[in-house]
């Protein structure tokens, strides 16, 4: 079989020119006479390839100085716990904004280590408008939120207002999607098996006031501060990883930058929506247009007793990984950078000839 066009919400697929470049240097890399994940991530080649890595990061998002770049471990869930516990004290509070299913796990996962206030949800709505933000509350800690809800297809067009109250962004499945402005939040992290390479990698954006406030006690091995020191080597990286992130990094900025990938992005959300909309009910999304997720577009058949053809027929077209979260049902499609519009083109183009075969 050849390779399909992929839809996966994550682990998704990855540029083809980064799996190329893995593929050539898989056997050897640079002239080491080894494979990047064979080599010390003390040796110099590594350290100077993770340097050459956060500069492309930092030149590719405007990074401000001030900020620091974090490779860790854990997925984006180990930081749901570890965020609190090396930005807040036990005694205090932090605002959570809740706008889909990671927000809710990231509340869950904080409420050992921080007071939680729930500051807006939109819970009882179902999480298909974007949640109020009225009131946050001044002497937080923080204010947590979810860019992107991966699950349920809702996206923030700008970062809610939270004063001079640091903002902290799971940016997970929207990070490199669009250009953004660094300085508006206080902390960014992401899970990498979305829009940046393989899974067991964590990307942080950190602005080093919050590094440098008073921690709790913890193992070095939880502490930010602590890894920051180490360049991130605390312990073993996933130098593999860190490595495909990287050559991501290069394929980006090859491709004319974030910018250029936002513009790309909103094309192909909205070729995908259009034809949503314009099925006359066959197909619906059922999320308010103002927070429609560009990445993450779950949709559903009026009959859902079609599901089964259409999964079957969507793969026997060449398409991958179109099944809705178990949580939700129906479908969804996920257009992280790595999915061109040729392959948003084939998927709507299924789905209008399957429209019309069984409407
Ligand atoms: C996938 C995802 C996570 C969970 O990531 P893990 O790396 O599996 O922990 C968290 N938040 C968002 C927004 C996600 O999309």
């Amino acid at each position: 079989m050849s390779r399909q066009w992929n839809f996966s919400a994550g682990p998704a697929g990855l540029p083809e020119v980064v799996l190329r470049q893995a593929q050539q240097e898989l056997m050897e890399w640079q002239g080491q006479g080894a494979s990047v994940m064979e080599l010390s991530h003390r040796g110099k080649p590594f350290m100077a390839l993770a340097e050459e890595i956060e500069a492309d990061l930092r030149a590719l998002m405007g990074v401000p100085e001030n900020y620091r770049a974090l490779f860790l471990h854990g997925g984006a869930s180990q930081h749901f716990a570890q965020i609190p516990m090396n930005l807040a004290m036990p005694d205090q509070q932090a605002d959570y904004i809740i706008s889909g299913h990671w927000g809710e796990k990231a509340v869950h996962e904080a409420r050992p280590y921080v007071g939680v206030r729930v500051a807006a949800t939109n819970e009882p709505g179902g999480y298909r408008q974007l949640p109020q933000v009225h009131a946050i509350d001044p002497d937080a800690a923080y204010v947590h939120y979810t860019p992107n809800e991966t699950i349920h297809g809702v996206e923030f067009r700008q970062p809610p207002p939270t004063g001079d109250v640091p903002l902290v962004a799971d940016m997970s499945s929207d990070i490199l999607s669009q250009a953004i402005d660094v300085s508006r939040f206080g902390l960014i992290y992401a899970g990498a098996q979305k829009n940046i390479g393989p899974s067991g990698l964590v990307l942080m954006l950190v602005r080093d006031d919050l590094l440098s406030r008073p921690k709790r006690m913890m193992a070095d091995i939880f502490n930010y501060s602590a890894i920051m020191e180490r360049d991130s080597m605390l312990n073993t990286p996933n130098t593999w990883a860190w490595y495909l992130a990287g050559l991501t990094f290069k394929w980006l900025a090859a491709e004319g930058g974030l910018a250029a990938m936002g513009e790309r992005n909103r094309a192909k959300a909205e070729l995908l929506y259009d034809t949503i909309d314009g099925s006359g009910g066959f197909y619906s999304n059922p999320v308010d247009t103002a927070a429609r997720s560009r990445m993450n577009v779950p949709f559903f058949l009026h009959d859902e007793s079609l599901n089964e053809a259409f999964l079957s027929g969507s793969e026997a077209a060449g398409m991958l990984a179109l099944k809705g979260h178990r949580a939700l049902g129906g479908m969804r499609a996920s257009l992280y950078n790595a999915m061109p519009l040729k392959g948003v083109q084939a998927l709507t183009e299924f789905m209008r000839e399957f429209a019309r075969r069984h409407g």
